[in-house]
């Protein structure tokens, strides 16, 4: 009825490591490849239990029973691993579709052809009894359901771990950890191959339990062991991820090693052309000492919009990956602008006449007493000019009061030509305007007054008023003289010499020493 033999120890061993590694993936089940990872170790407990069961019974009714139970776990483990795979690769490869219930079909069929084999005999043809010194061994023919089983699970198992080294070796993970997820199905397999095959020299015998007695070694050290649920790619996919900011992750060297959906969105760009391109080829317009400098807050621009970068080494030392998070500041920077924008608007208004654009007495009369107190220091000279438009009552009565608007906007355009860049024209208010000249002597004052006259009195206003008309300026000029105690002194003389230059008779420059 029963039997121990040495045949016994690998399912039995496979069993008892595949129930431990199902503990130990359960204290990790709540991250991302821990779940389908306690699903694997299930699925080998689940194969390898019943064949040692198998392997200890003498009686071929109960050997095939055992046997076909086994099955469960046989064709769930590729599945198991596809699943694994699939889950820990998650943001790399985003399946649209269930893909793992879907894979499950063929397995599933593969199991109800071997439980009900003595209907159809299409997964083993026959199967009998063979004695092997003190074993009793089962010895399955097998049928043309059991090739489709075997291929479809290769392809699988190939699949899975294609998909699991192309998503590891988009972290920086160990070699370790790679090669664990290499060696594991490799040693299932090539193990299942060799009971397959005719190199067997006893046909009753399965290593492949032997091999899934490895592979699970292997998998426990490599994955589990060395935490590699616990890594990058568990942080990523919880945190990282999930932020609307973009963030991306460089080596010492400049390289991008990681890189979170939004930064893909960011830069439009799939995810694989953008990991292990240099930052340079995201970020062009900055030096790259500056943007990874923690204490810099550095802005780029991705596209239109504005983000302000802040870099964090993840480790210690001089040499570590540095972490990028990229914060949208558009909103902030535009709102910014604005405000900047409209308190310029608003300083300019304060200044400013409306109708000429010239400045207006408030500002003349600031700059007056600026340029007063640099003259008193400095012992330099400055003038002022007053100018009242002649008559212009007339004007406005005849030609209308629009038509002596543009008069007056043509006397300022006349003054911005006749003026140097440094003298300050402003339109006093009415049709009474004043200059400000720094630096300027009488004799410089009286000799630009002369010429502003005559280009009022030139100016051809036909062009603004649509009729040719006549417009003259009085002007009187004043010189900072030594005596003068106060900025407003200055003006005082200057309105002086203008009435002065209106009861002489008019379009005419005077003067007024004191
Ligand atoms: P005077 O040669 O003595 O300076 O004679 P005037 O007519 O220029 O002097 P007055 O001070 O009597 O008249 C100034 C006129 O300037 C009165 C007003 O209608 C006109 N004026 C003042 N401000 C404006 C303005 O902004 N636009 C227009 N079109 N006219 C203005
Ligand atoms: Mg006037
Ligand atoms: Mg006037």
């Amino acid at each position: 009825m029963f039997q121990f033999t040495f045949w016994s120890i690998p399912p039995l061993a496979a069993a008892l490591l595949s129930l431990i590694a199902l503990r130990r993936a359960s204290d990790r089940k709540h991250i991302p490849g821990g779940q389908p990872l306690r699903f694997l170790f299930l699925a080998l407990f689940l194969w390898a239990a019943p064949l040692a069961v198998e392997t200890m019974l003498t009686d071929e009714g109960a050997k095939v029973i055992a046997s076909k139970l086994a099955y469960l776990g046989i064709v769930l483990t590729p599945v198991a691993w596809f699943h694994f795979a699939l889950t820990y690769s998650r943001g790399v490869l985003k399946p649209s579709l269930n893909i793992s219930s879907l894979i499950a079909l063929v397995p599933l069929l593969s199991l109800i052809c071997a439980w009900t084999n003595e209907w159809h005999h299409l997964f083993w043809t026959d199967w009998y009894l063979i004695q092997n010194n003190e074993h009793v061994g089962l010895v399955m023919e097998r049928g043309v359901w059991f090739t489709i089983h075997s291929l479809y699970s290769y392809g699988l198992i190939i699949a899975a771990t294609a998909i699991l080294i192309f998503s590891l070796t988009q972290f920086k993970l160990k070699k370790q950890a790679i090669a664990a997820a290499i060696g594991a199905p490799l040693i299932v397999v090539l193990t299942n191959i060799y009971s397959l095959s005719s190199y067997n020299p006893s046909p009753w015998l399965d290593f492949t339990t032997l091999g899934s007695f490895i592979a699970i070694l292997i998998l426990d050290r490599g994955i589990l062991a060395e935490g590699l649920l616990n890594s990058i790619p568990v942080v990523r996919d919880r945190l990282v991820e999930r932020l609307k900011d973009p963030v991306i992750v460089i080596s010492n060297d400049g390289a991008i090693i990681d890189a979170n959906q939004s930064a893909i969105q960011a830069w439009a760009r799939g995810r694989t052309s953008i990991l292990a391109q240099p930052i340079s080829s995201v970020i062009e317009r900055l030096p790259i000492e500056q943007v990874v400098d923690p204490a810099a807050n550095s802005i780029v621009t991705i596209g239109k919009r504005a983000f302000e970068v802040a870099a964090t080494p993840l480790n210690e030392s001089e040499v570590s990956d540095i972490a990028l998070l990229f914060r949208d500041v558009t909103l902030r920077l535009e709102t910014e602008r604005q405000l900047r924008q409209a308190s310029l608007t608003l300083d300019r208004m304060a200044h400013t006449d409306a109708l000429t654009d010239l400045f207006n007495r408030r500002y003349f009369i600031e700059r007056l007493d600026e340029e007063f107190d640099r003259v008193s220091r400095h012992g330099s000279s400055m003038s002022v000019l007053i100018y009242d438009l002649d008559l212009f009552k007339r004007i406005n009565d005849t030609y209308g009061h629009d038509a002596g608007d543009k008069v007056l906007k043509a006397i300022a355009q006349v003054t911005n030509q006749v003026k140097r860049s440094t003298d300050i024209a402003c339109r006093l208010g009415g049709e009474e305007f004043a200059l400000l000249l720094p630096e300027t002597d009488k004799k410089g004052a009286i000799r630009l007054a002369q010429r502003l006259r005559k280009d009022i009195e030139a100016f051809p206003y036909n062009e603004y008023t649509g009729e040719a008309l006549s417009v003259t300026a009085s002007i009187g000029v004043a010189t900072v003289a030594k005596s003068a105690q106060e900025a407003q002194t200055i003006l005082k003389n200057a309105d002086r010499a203008l009435y002065k230059a209106k009861n002489g008779g008019r379009n005419m420059v005077c003067y007024d020493t004191d």
